[in-house]
């Protein structure tokens, strides 16, 4: 069978929003300031910090790189949310996440200032989101939002389906879906006939951390596809929970896993930080 899905490039998009973003900050006499604290040795962690440096360095933002031992407690963390919530040098902050083990993340990312809440995970930046109210939106769903609207800017009555129900990108990808006028659909590990439920999506949304779980026959013929999963696989390789050789058959365009929805999710940090900036 030949391949049929437009795929949807997340490098090229993110680059173009990463590039309109230096052009703003190209302009401000203070550029704006994102503070990381990365806590422990987790290698991810460690690539995920130094790719989101990179792209600070792209979009004209200043980053401030915190790096705390394994052996931190949750004092020591706290104590550095705190400080650098009154600096105001400092326009985003972000936890990288997991922590090591025994560290009440939810405790310390709930200690971020909503304002400064670049991750979007803080409980007034949820309810805004809920409540119609203009705020600091989690960065994956919003790189995931624009992404979808590169192919479908109007989403008004499409019938969407997210596989996933995480406060992370679900429950909040959901909430941006609705606001957009998509009827939604969200389906978790309890959902009965989930291959059925998203054969009825006209955009399906898959955040389940399932390689390939997503399979041809679970696509509408020509619905969009975005794969927020990343799996490693043995060999070494990534991949997301769709089935990519399947679905490009039939989706009528998709997200590839690398540089699907990953680069977006980034430059949406960018996106947030500005955005902190100028609402201070
Ligand atoms: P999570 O907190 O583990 O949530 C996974 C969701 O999948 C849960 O709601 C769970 O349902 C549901 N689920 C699990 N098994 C299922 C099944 N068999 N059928 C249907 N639903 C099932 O994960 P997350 O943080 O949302 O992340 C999901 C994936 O996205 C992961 O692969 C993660 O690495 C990836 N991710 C990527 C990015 C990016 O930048 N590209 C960012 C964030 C996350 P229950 O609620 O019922 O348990």
């Amino acid at each position: 069978m030949t391949q049929t899905a437009q795929i949807i490039d997340g490098k090229t998009v993110s680059a173009r929003l990463l590039e309109t973003i230096a052009t703003q900050t190209a302009a401000m006499s203070t550029p704006p300031g994102l503070a990381v604290i990365l806590v422990g040795d987790d290698p991810a962690s460690h690539v995920y910090v130094a790719n989101k440096i990179k792209a600070c360095a792209k979009a004209g933002i200043r980053s401030i790189e915190h790096r705390l031992p394994t052996t931190a407690t949750e004092g020591e963390i706290a104590n550095m949310i705190t400080t650098l919530n009154t600096d105001t040098s400092v326009d985003g902050i972000l936890l990288q996440l997991p922590l090591p083990k025994g560290l009440d993340s939810d405790k310390l990312v709930q200690m971020i200032a909503p304002a400064k809440d670049v991750d979007g995970l803080t409980i007034p930046n949820i309810g805004k989101l809920v409540a119609g109210i203009d705020g600091l939106v989690p960065c994956t769903p919003q790189g995931s939002l624009i992404l979808i609207k590169e192919v479908m800017p109007d989403l008004t009555g499409k019938h969407a389906v997210v596989i996933g129900r995480s406060l992370l990108f679900g429950k909040p990808m959901a909430q941006l879906l609705l606001a957009e006028n998509a009827t939604v659909t969200t389906a978790h590990s309890k959902t009965s006939d989930l291959a059925g439920l998203c054969k009825t999506a006209d955009i399906l949304v898959a955040a389940v951390g399932r390689p390939k779980m997503v399979k041809g026959d679970w696509i509408k013929k020509g619905a969009i596809v975005i794969d927020v999963g990343i799996n490693r696989l043995e060999d070494g390789k990534l991949c997301g929970d769709v089935d990519f050789e399947e679905a490009k058959n039939i989706a009528g365009a998709i997200t590839p896993v690398p540089g699907g929805v990953g680069p977006m999710t980034i430059a949406c940090l960018m996106v947030n930080t500005l955005k902190a900036n100028r609402s201070k």
